[in-house]
């Protein structure tokens, strides 16, 4: 039986800078090579010094997130006969999302004085592009020169973005199981999950919504339908509403969502504003499903929608130059994006809405919005503007990962001999070290400490 030594290379745990370092018999691999989204410079960076120079066979990227995919090429530099294997479908995105990636860096480099950004360059992400091994969901590659070197690699779709995968890898008579993010209900453009039931050896598990308590009745439908009903009052009243997205993913969804809602009268005719970006993304998504038949997604939404960018020409405190819905990045409100801008334009005016629709750090403007009261006073430190939050704030959760409760489910139908968990800060990941033991007996968890070599 093959041997499995597996180290979490994550420095600083929570759901960060996802790596994992897999010795599976004769074979070397990592799994992701993500970036910290809350850190700067090498220390976002997984802890790679863990990983000789030129000793992997295989970098395996699980979907097209910058926590999963970000210091790719800084990995790959190293390691340079490794394969890099990721779907198609991410592997269409990862160059985009990498590029993007260094223009942020280099603007970083000037702004915050951060000398080793970027960490790559462009040249690297194309000469990265040519090693890429696309997989296709559902048909396993087999590596390996003999019997007892064989290796088998499945992807399997995950449902969280286009492109995400579950990843199994088989070798001498063992299996691992690595979830990826992963959601099960169904999106807008997207079918959840699809994952057989393997037994693996080993099951990576994430475990973002551990600490978050399922609503009984909130279906991913239903809090849509509550979201287009406030955004629709908004509208009707003649407000301006802004939805802070995500660019990969959330804001395609939203588009398509918001098509179906204007031509099925949930929503009244309106102008709809994006840009950057997310707005790159819908010629990746569109070519994506005419190519692989997902996601559920043709560009010329943006034609029937009409989408343009907001106006250059917002002034903190001053309503933008039209009224409509806003579905521009980033999700959290992070300085310098166009959501932040925009928030610090209609944030003054009753009659505008803000709509969250998905997770923000507690540190971003974003999370420090969500929890101001009307009334109150916000301060756009960026733009030395201080508003009163007077405009409507409104928070749905449509979450791109599986609930905790599905996620017991998932665990239970594998049937592993040990869990690893992943993915999630601390309470959420003992929520699972408290719950798993009741739905998967015997099977032992372990919740990896950043850098050890735990064995299977
Ligand atoms: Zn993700
Ligand atoms: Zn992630």
């Amino acid at each position: 039986m093959a041997e499995i030594k597996i180290t979490d290379l994550n420095t600083h745990g929570g759901i960060g800078a996802n790596s994992y370092l897999i010795k599976f018999g004769c074979w070397r691999m990592v799994i992701d090579t993500g970036l910290h989204p809350k850190y700067a410079g090498n220390e976002a960076v997984p802890n790679y010094s863990l990983v000789s120079d030129d000793s992997l066979d295989l970098i395996i990227v699980t979907h097209a997130h910058l926590d999963h995919l970000g210091s790719l090429p800084v990995l790959a530099r190293r390691h340079p006969d490794a394969r890099v294997i990721m779907s198609s479908g991410t592997s269409a995105i990862a160059g985009r999302m990498l590029r993007n990636s260094v223009q942020v860096m280099k603007y970083q480099r000037e702004e915050l004085g951060i000398p080793e950004y970027p960490l790559y360059t462009r040249g690297e992400i194309t000469m990265l592009e040519d090693r890429v091994l696309p997989l296709e969901f559902m048909r396993p590659l087999t590596l390996g020169e003999s019997d007892e070197d064989e290796l088998e690699i499945e992807l399997h779709p995950s449902g969280h973005i286009p492109g995400a995968a579950s990843v199994r890898i088989s070798h001498g008579g063992r299996t691992i199981l690595f979830s990826g993010d992963i959601q099960f209900q169904h999106q807008h453009i997207l079918d959840g999950a699809y994952v057989p039931d393997i037994e693996p050896d080993l099951l990576v598990l994430e475990t973002t919504r551990g600490s978050t308590v399922p609503k009984p009745d909130g279906s991913r439908e239903m809090v849509m339908d509550e979201l287009l009903m406030t955004v629709s009052n908004i509208l009707k009243r003649g407000g301006s509403c802004l939805i802070p997205v995500f660019a990969l993913g959330r804001m395609q969804e939203m588009l398509a969502v918001v098509q179906m809602a204007i031509h099925s009268g949930k929503l009244p005719a309106t102008k709809v504003f994006c840009s950057g970006l997310g707005m790159d993304i819908v010629n990746y998504f569109d070519l994506l499903s005419r190519k692989k038949g997902y996601p559920r997604f043709d560009r010329s939404i943006l034609k029937d929608l009409g989408v343009r960018p907001p106006s250059r020409d917002l002034k903190p405190g001053r309503n933008p130059g039209e009224k409509g819905l806003y579905l521009v990045s980033s999700g959290m409100l992070v300085e310098k994006t166009p959501s932040y801008k925009l928030a610090a334009s209609i944030l003054d005016d009753s009659a505008n809405g803000i709509c969250f629709i998905g997770y923000c750090d507690p540190d971003t403007p974003g999370g420090q919005l969500k929890e101001c009261e009307p009334g109150e006073r916000f301060y756009f430190e960026e733009l030395n503007h201080e508003a009163k939050v007077n405009a409507e704030i409104h928070k749905f959760d449509l979450t791109g990962h599986a609930e905790r409760d599905e996620l017991l489910d998932f665990a239970k139908r594998q049937n592993p001999r040990k869990i690893l968990l992943t993915h999630g800060d601390p309470e959420a990941r003992q929520w699972f070290i408290d719950n798993l033991p009741g739905t998967c007996p015997g099977v032992e968890v372990v919740n990896p400490k950043p850098g050890r070599h735990i064995e299977v």
